[in-house]
């Protein structure tokens, strides 16, 4: 049996499956064309989200019998075609919530105190002027949880002990199920006109794309901060980019942005409409479940499954 690795992920997967003989092979990020070649002989690829798992993969990874994501989100995979070819995928849903969760608390931290432009300006142009960053405190603010599930629920347990009012919008929970985990639920109308802050917890699905449009921007409150967790597409980075420019978004925070394929489908230029602006943003590069906590606790969870699905 072999395993094909292609992203850093935690020690205890090569490690468990060595344990039992597997013969892996760990290539990090070996781009498509790469991957084409060494995926022939696996039975099982281990990878978080990147590349995009796409039919032509899938055609020449003519051994494999699963994909395993060490992260949350499957829809970078054709799901009905590996289906179709007997690929089962499995996943590490629980592993990162917290991870994710602290991400977003940084970014609201970050974006309410003008961090970065202040470590910019004082690093950069050595200037040292606190008035330039008069920011806002978390407690009394209220922050709205687009998406109530693990994540969401984490950073409203976060938000509520910096003082925070937590409100909802999930149209698939229930107002008892968002209250018994201290959320209130809302419309989306009402909701978008409450919150100063905005975070977002969400699978992205044609459903979910561009959740969060220009008309959404419209209806929220002057200097409204939204900060995008999920993934690229759900919030619209046009209208988040023109809202910054505006004025009337206050802070725009993502740990995932639309492009982020980019480089990995060929095309070396990665861009968001974010950056043609010199506004209050905070961009990562998608590290949310990039501690050592949540990738030992996925690297657990994927082994117990690979060890179960291969008789291990
Ligand atoms: P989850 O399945 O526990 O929760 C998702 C919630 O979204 C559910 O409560 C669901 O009802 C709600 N939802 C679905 N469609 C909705 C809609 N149209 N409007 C409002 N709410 C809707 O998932 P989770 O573990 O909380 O993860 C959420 C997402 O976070 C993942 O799907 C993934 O895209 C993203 N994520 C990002 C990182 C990162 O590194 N930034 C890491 C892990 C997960």
């Amino acid at each position: 049996m072999k395993a094909l690795i292609i992203d850093n992920v935690s020690k205890k997967i090569p490690e468990m499956l060595r344990s039992k003989g597997v013969d892996v092979e760990i290539a990090v990020m070996p781009g498509v064309e790469r991957l084409k070649e060494i995926i022939g002989d696996a039975d099982v690829l281990v990878m978080r989200v990147l590349p995009s798992i796409d039919r032509s993969i899938l055609d020449a990874a003519t051994n494999l019998k699963m994909i395993a994501v060490c992260s949350v989100g499957t829809t970078h995979i054709d799901l009905d075609y590996a289906r179709e070819k007997g690929i089962a995928i499995i996943n590490a849903p629980a592993g990162s919530s917290n991870a994710v969760a602290e991400l977003a608390m940084c970014k609201l931290l970050e974006l309410n105190r003008h961090t970065i432009p202040a470590h910019v300006e004082v690093s950069g142009d050595r200037i040292w002027e606190k008035n330039h960053f008069v920011g806002h405190e978390l407690r009394g603010q209220t922050l709205g949880l687009v998406g109530f599930g693990r994540i969401g629920r984490r950073v409203a347990e976060l938000a509520r002990a910096f003082g925070m009012r937590t409100i909802v919008y999930d149209p698939y929970m229930t107002a008892e199920q968002c209250a018994a985990a201290g959320g209130e639920k809302m419309e989306k109308d009402e909701f978008l006109a409450t919150a100063d802050c905005i975070t977002i917890h969400l699978p992205l699905t044609p459903e979910t794309d561009n959740l969060i449009s220009f008309d959404d921007i419209a209806k929220m409150h002057q200097g409204a901060i939204v900060v995008n967790m999920s993934r690229g597409g759900v919030l619209n980075e046009e209208a988040a980019a023109e809202g910054l420019k505006s004025g009337k978004l206050g802070g725009v925070g993502m740990d995932v942005i639309k492009g982020e394929l980019a480089d990995l489908a060929g095309n070396d230029v990665l861009y968001s409409p974010l950056f043609d602006t010199d506004g209050n943003y905070a961009v990562t590069p998608h590290i949310g479940a990039c501690t050592v906590e949540a990738q030992e606790n996925i690297g657990d969870i994927i082994n117990e499954q690979i060890a179960a699905f291969f008789h291990l």
